[in-house]
This record gives C-alpha cells, sequence and structure tokens, in this order.
C-alpha cells in the first residue's frame, strides 16, 4: 500500500433533514422500538431515516426504487443506511429476507457516483463478498436493479465456472465486483494483473461470512486500501465473525434488527381486569362501539374456544368467521381474503393463525383471552394502527391470570401508553405474595429491560 499513491476520497454523504434533526432523543429510541426493535452499539450513529428521500440518493436511484415498489426503507435500511452514508464502518445483523443488500447497495452506490470515471482496466470501487455463489448471483440481480440507469458495471465473480471470461469481463472495467472469496483469489493469483482490488473507496461484505475461511477474507481486505470503508452484514454474529470485524473494520458502528419491538404509538392500548364471565358483556359494549369504525379482530387462546366464541356472537346477530390451525389451509385462505376485502369484518382468531395478518382497515384487536408473553401481546396488538392508521387495542386479563400482568404492563410501558392503577395494583400485589413465598419473580418472557436503556441482559435475549 505504501507505494501506491491512493487518490484521496470522501466517505462521508450523510446530511440530516431537519425533521429528523428536531427529533428527540427519546422520540428516536421509541422509533427504533417500533422499527422491530433497532438497537445501536458504537458512538454517534446517525437517527433512523424514515423515508427514501431522506437517505440523500439520487433521484436515479429513488426511481428505481419506486419501479421496484420498494415504497419504504425497512428497519435495518432505516437505520444501516444513514450510518454507512455518513462514513462509518458498520457491522449489520438482521434476520434474512429483511433487506440487508439494499441497505448497503445505496450507500455503495453514492460512494462510487463520487468518484471519477475509472479507466480502461481500472477498478473496482466495490467489492461485495459473499460466502456463496448464490448469494453472490442474487445480490448481482438486485444490484443490476439501481446499476443500468447509473451506468455502473457489476461483475459477479465465483466459482465453478470458466474464470478466463470473468478475467476479461473485469478487465474491461467494472466499478463494482460480487464475488466468492475463493474465487476472487485465484483469480488474483491468475497473472491477471488483478493486484489492488480497490483503487478508490469501499469494501462491502454481505452476510453469514462467519462460513467463511477468516484467512481467505484477510487475503482480499489485505488488497483493499487500509483507509477503506468496511460493513459487515449478517442475520446472525457468532464469536468467530467478532474476531473477523475486530480485524477488518475500524470503530464500527453496530446495529441490531429484532431486539425486542414494541406497540406503535398509532395504538391506544387498554387493558380491563375482568372477572371470566362478564367478559362476553363487556365484549359486545366495545364491538357495538367500534364495529361501525372498521374490522375487528378478537384474540382468543385454543381452537376450541375461537368455536365457542364465534357461536355465541352468530347468537348475538354479530356476523363473524373464525381463524385457527384446526381449519384447512384452503378455507385458511378464503377467511382471509374475505376478512381483507371486507366481506366480513369481524374475525375470532388464534396468534398462531393472524400471524403477520395486515388488514390496513383493521380499527381494533380485542385480547379476549390474555396474551401470555410478552412478544405475543406487541404482535397481536401490532394487527392494527398500522399504515400510520389508528388503532385500538383491548385485553381482558382475569385475576388468575396475574402472572401474566409484568409482560403486559412492560408493553405499555415501552410504548409510552398509561399503565391501568388496578392491572398495577394487582401484579404489585402478586410480586410481593411471591417474595413472601421465597419465589423469584421473572416476567413470562424473561424481559428484564428498564425503559429505554437495552441493558446486557436484553442484548444477550436479543441474540
Ligand atoms: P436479506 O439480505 O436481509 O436476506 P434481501 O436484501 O435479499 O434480504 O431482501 C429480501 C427481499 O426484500 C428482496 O426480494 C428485496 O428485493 C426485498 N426488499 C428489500 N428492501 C425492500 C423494501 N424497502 N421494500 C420492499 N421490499 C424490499
Amino acid at each position: 500500500h505504501q507505494k501506491i499513491a491512493y487518490e484521496p476520497y470522501r466517505k462521508n454523504f450523510y446530511v440530516e433533514v431537519p425533521e429528523l434533526a428536531k427529533m428527540t432523543l427519546e422520540e428516536v429510541n421509541v422509533l427504533r422500538l417500533e422499527l422491530e426493535g433497532i438497537t445501536v452499539k458504537g458512538k454517534g450513529c446517525p437517527k433512523p431515516i424514515k423515508t427514501w428521500v431522506q437517505c440523500g440518493t439520487s433521484m436515479k436511484v429513488l426511481n428505481a426504487l419506486k419501479k421496484h415498489s420498494y415504497e419504504k426503507p425497512t428497519p435495518i435500511q432505516t437505520q444501516a443506511i444513514p450510518a454507512i452514508m455518513s462514513g462509518r464502518d458498520l457491522i449489520g445483523i438482521a434476520k434474512t429476507g429483511s433487506g440487508k443488500t439494499i441497505a448497503f447497495l445505496l450507500p455503495m452506490f453514492r460512494h462510487i457516483l463520487d468518484q471519477r470515471p475509472l479507466e480502461e482496466g481500472e477498478g473496482p470501487i466495490a467489492v461485495i463478498m459473499t460466502p456463496t455463489r448464490e448469494l453472490a448471483l442474487q445480490i448481482t440481480k438486485e444490484c443490476k436493479k439501481f446499476s443500468k440507469s447509473l451506468s455502473l458495471r457489476v461483475v459477479c465473480v465465483y466459482g465453478g465456472t470458466g474464470i478466463s471470461e470473468q478475467i476479461a469481463e473485469l478487465k474491461r472495467g467494472a466499478e463494482i465486483i460480487v464475488c466468492t472469496p475463493g474465487r476472487m483469489i485465484d483469480m488474483l493469483g491468475a497473472n491477471s494483473g488483478l493486484y489492488v482490488l480497490v483503487h478508490y473507496a469501499l469494501g462491502t461484505y454481505h452476510p453469514e461470512l462467519v462460513d467463511l475461511c477468516v484467512f481467505q477474507v484477510m487475503r482480499i481486505v489485505d488488497n483493499i486500501r487500509p483507509d477503506r470503508q468496511t460493513v459487515m452484514f449478517s442475520a446472525t454474529f457468532p464469536r468467530a465473525m467478532e474476531a473477523l470485524a475486530r480485524r477488518i473494520l475500524a470503530k464500527p458502528i453496530e446495529v441490531q434488527v429484532g431486539g425486542r419491538s414494541v406497540v406503535c404509538s398509532d395504538v391506544e392500548q387498554h387493558v380491563i381486569v375482568i372477572e371470566e364471565d362478564k367478559k362476553f358483556l363487556k365484549l359486545l359494549e366495545i364491538l357495538g362501539h367500534y364495529q361501525e369504525k372498521g374490522s375487528v379482530i378478537i384474540f382468543v387462546d385454543k381452537q376450541e374456544h375461537a368455536d365457542a366464541l364465534l357461536k355465541d356472537l352468530m347468537k348475538a346477530s354479530y356476523p363473524c368467521m373464525s381463524l385457527h390451525g384446526g381449519i384447512d389451509q384452503y378455507d385458511r385462505d378464503s377467511i382471509i381474503n374475505d376478512f381483507k376485502n371486507g366481506a366480513c369484518r369481524l374475525m375470532v382468531a388464534t396468534s398462531v393463525a393472524a400471524r403477520g395478518l395486515d388488514v390496513k382497515q383493521l380499527i381494533l384487536v380485542v385480547n379476549y383471552n390474555c396474551p401470555n408473553h410478552y412478544e405475543d401481546y406487541v404482535h397481536r396488538a401490532g394487527r392494527t394502527g398500522r399504515a400510520g392508521n389508528k388503532g385500538y387495542a383491548y385485553t381482558f386479563i382475569t385475576e388468575e391470570q396475574v402472572r401474566y400482568a409484568g409482560d403486559i404492563i412492560k408493553a405499555l410501558e415501552l410504548s409510552g401508553s398509561i399503565v391501568p392503577p388496578d392491572l398495577e395494583g394487582l401484579w404489585a400485589t402478586f410480586k410481593d405474595q411471591q417474595k413472601a413465598e421465597g419465589k423469584s419473580i421473572k416476567s413470562s418472557s424473561g424481559f428484564s429491560g428498564k425503559g429505554f436503556k437495552f441493558d446486557e441482559t436484553e442484548h444477550a435475549l436479543a441474540n
């Protein structure tokens, strides 16, 4: 590297828009929780962006995003994009399918377009390493959705096919290489004339690098200018990857999605401490209030309860459907369809059956049976209040179910809702009793975080 006169280059492109600048730390914390529970480690991480425009990308990229119906950034994208755009090294952890590719592609394009055009045989400017051919091809495909309109050339370099064609392609010049490290190293050694891989800017590394031999990755990274920008993305972050990260990243920001989610602030939450035999009347009262306004889901804990409640509601002249695991897939699809298109606006369901259900006009969720852990509560309440609409969630809890109260209180607190005094009282009494009996109190999901702070135990949980 000492022998090469690297051209200076710019890393920091990020300009925070006023809308984000005026957000308080507390608001940012709530937003991160709402974005599927983003946690951030490392100093100086920008706030998450809310729209594509806020990331400061070009009109051409914005058009391509629109063309492919990428309406808004996914949680990992909201946080990783501004961090990478601001020039920082980054570790991004988010589950498969969460949009990690675009999270590094957009800043990468911004970076490349800031460089002078490549002369013949020069390049690449960015290297994307992946553990498998399939992933390399997939990333190349995603990249090409944008690169054509930006006049950038992408070459996918992977083993198992002829090497000479790939070398020839590289020699014609390419701004971006997507590669598996094994083949890349072969090419470096094949008298290809490719010595210094990246003259100008950044190396980008994509998922599950831990599967790779660290040595291979290091061989390639050592060919990249030392002041490169480096980012690493993965679905998990095992120890072996930590070691690699320490060697190739400089003062990275660590972004993790899926630590712990929270009920969106557009959902007004009510929790009612009630006796079992009073629930049905209360339900009718609530339905009377909301049913005209939109669709409603009533959650129960078991299939039998779904069918029983369905019968009772029908008797009370409420047309309704039930959705649970005991119904065969074909019928389930048609029930979901009827519910989505508004043909039927009242549904009794179990949590599992309603997982991921996205119905815009859903105004009300009633937890007829109290959810028995934090995630289930958040997931159920999250069926409403979608796409910026207001929603309501009512939860019935009996005194016998007091052991679930801790998680529900936590969910209310984390989303900034008021905890009803009778619920709080019930939980306090329960805690005192447990203490007196010498039992330790743990909410069912083992949640031990406090307020907006993510402590060590919680971080471990998130992994
Ligand atoms: P990961 O790398 O996290 O496994 P991918 O980057 O492959 O996930 O993205 C998964 C899918 O989601 C891809 O089909 C991609 O086109 C799509 N996708 C990515 N970002 C968005 C977005 N913001 N909106 C809608 N779809 C997206």
